[in-house]
């Protein structure tokens, strides 16, 4: 091949194809053949955006906020962010040491460029987002993954992170309520984890985008437990909480002394978040509440929904989440691999998954339950008549 054609040395390690991408073209094609298809394969909440932040974001333009912002993102979101933090997740942070992205993803991309030198060690448990192992992947660092198991719920123990510790280890990622499972990591365990951190003096990556999404567990914020707010990174975000996928806005609070080189980081890739989104995003922080309280229990109802139907499909395994909106599913029993369970669902049911791989989990595929309760029985009922053809 021409040598101005190859991609960056580093494409080696990522994948350009595959996952859920794979599944939402066979998608396509199956519905412009007229085929009705049932999509449980993005994680995209499918409610409107809180009108407070509408209202509020529309306001912004005809008050002419339509220029760059800070780059650290607007004082007032700023401001809100580090309020929020005190209240709902025990962390006392400095609107300096906030920075508002482009979405979570763009925090966990500058948080990981700022800090990972090549051939770092970097522990994340898996099944785990994507973004982690493309970001370690770009940058160089080794992602050395920690296997969580379905028959313990896909629990993340401090134990068993130990022994994967070396000399070259810089970081652990963490996400509770987790994508893909839904696990949550109790208070005892994040004390276990940050006991790790400051023996072994590690960084943190903690993604909190699902932080509201529970289903009777607490939620902790390691960054509050004690010696860690000076080694963690704390993400979160609008896109699950308001359903604001759309808005590209979140967040990264930094310890003080990373601060100035995350801020050129995220500078270097976006100059900064839009700003009169942000002014939407300050106003559902304090002012949506509500709106939050109402989402929340209708995704109970519906993971309720989704998992009572998955019980009655016996050559498949699961955990009940405690928290965010999807369930990895087991389809070892089934004597398919990932991606022909998915392919023969979406053909033989209409519904739409995605294969454990994109999660560095194969044996499984990805239910994502953000749809309204009638869309969800009609897809489960489908998919229970196709796995029942299996037995
Ligand atoms: N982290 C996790 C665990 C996610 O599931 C997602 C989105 N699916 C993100 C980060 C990125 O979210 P956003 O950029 O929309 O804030």
């Amino acid at each position: 091949m021409n040598k101005i054609k190859l991609p960056a040395r580093r494409f080696e390690d990522i994948p350009t194809s595959g996952g859920i991408r794979d599944i939402v073209d066979m998608a396509d094609r199956l519905e412009a053949a007229g085929r009705t298809i049932y999509h449980l394969e993005i994680g995209r909440p499918d409610f409107d955006s809180p009108k407070i932040a509408k209202d509020a974001a529309k306001k912004a333009i005809d008050d002419g906020f339509v220029h760059y912002a800070d780059m650290r993102g607007v004082l007032e979101l700023r401001e809100a962010l580090s309020r929020k933090l005190k209240r709902e997740n025990g962390m006392d942070v400095s609107p300096e040491n906030v920075t508002v992205t482009v979405g979570a993803q763009a925090a966990l991309t500058a948080a990981m460029m700022t800090v990972l030198n090549d051939g770092d060690e970097v522990i994340v448990p898996v099944p785990c987002f994507g973004a982690y192992p493309s970001a370690c992947a770009m940058l160089g660092a080794r992602m050395v993954p920690l296997k969580c198991r379905l028959e313990d719920g896909f629990a993340v123990r401090a134990r068993d992170v130990k022994p994967l510790v070396t000399d070259r280890t810089r970081m652990i990622v963490i996400n509770s309520p987790n994508n893909p499972t839904g696990a949550v990591i109790p208070r005892s365990e994040m004390e276990g984890l940050a006991d790790i951190a400051v023996r072994h003096d590690l960084l943190v990556l903690s993604d909190e985008c699902y932080e509201h999404f529970l289903y009777g567990s607490e939620h902790v914020s390691i960054a509050s437990l004690p010696g860690m707010s000076d080694r963690t990174v704390t993400v979160g975000s609008a896109s699950k909480t308001y359903s604001m996928t759309g808005w590209r806005l979140g967040f990264m609070v930094t310890p003080p002394w990373m601060t100035s080189y995350a801020n050129r980081t995220h500078l270097l890739m976006t100059t900064c978040a839009a700003t009169f989104p942000q002014y939407g995003y300050a106003a559902a922080l304090d002012g949506a509440g509500d709106d939050v309280r109402v989402m929340i229990e209708e995704y109970r109802e519906r993971r309720d929904l989704a998992a009572g139907y998955l019980r009655q499909m016996k050559p498949l395994g699961f955990a009940n989440p405690e928290g965010a909106f999807y369930i990895l599913i087991s389809v070892e029993k089934t004597g398919m691999n990932a991606t022909e369970f998915c392919g023969y669902i979406l053909e033989e049911a209409g519904v739409a998954l995605v294969p454990g791989e994109a999660f560095c989990y194969p044996g499984s595929v990805r239910m994502a339950y953000c749809k309204p309760k009638e869309y969800l029985a009609e897809a489960m009922n489908r998919m229970k008549s196709a796995v029942g053809k299996l037995a």
